[in-house]
């Protein structure tokens, strides 16, 4: 297991706001939140993030990501969530043990979405089969 504070957070050697625990995964608020609630979801076995967890691993986490957003949506009162995952620097991952971010959404709180881009012409179908290929 890697030694991230999210370890320690599993262990009990540092506190967290704990919301839900069973015997795979736990839940805790961000400690710095976008919106009141917001609220993380951890594998307690350790995988670095989408990319080297298994798919029984990922499955059981997003079975608790389901249930957890329903109760952060219902506490907080929130007219909508973002369910969002971190994979590598590059893409805002700061904490490397895998995780899910449940952020309690509001009309006119303020904050956006990722940029939406154009394609070029013929770029979205070679993307299209480029991905395909891997798929195969
Ligand atoms: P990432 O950027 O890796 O997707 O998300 C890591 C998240 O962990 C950040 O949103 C950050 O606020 C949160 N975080 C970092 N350190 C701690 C901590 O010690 N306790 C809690 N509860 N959250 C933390």
């Amino acid at each position: 297991m890697e030694d991230t504070i999210f370890d320690k957070i599993i262990k009990r050697e540092i506190p967290a706001e704990i919301v839900y625990e069973d015997a795979d995964t736990l839940a805790f608020l961000d400690i710095a939140p976008t919106n009141p609630g917001h609220t993380l979801v951890v594998p307690k076995k350790y995988s670095r993030n989408v990319f080297d967890i298994n798919e029984a691993d990922w499955t059981t986490l997003m079975k608790v990501v389901r249930k957890v957003a329903h109760a952060v949506r219902d506490a907080v009162q929130a007219e909508g969530v973002n369910i969002t995952m971190n994979n590598e620097p590059v893409a805002g991952q700061t904490v490397f043990h895998a995780h899910v971010h449940i952020i309690p959404r509001y009309a006119h709180d303020g904050f956006g979405l990722w940029p939406k881009k154009e394609y070029k012409e013929g770029e979205k179908q070679a993307v299209a089969e480029k991905i395909r290929s891997k798929l195969a």
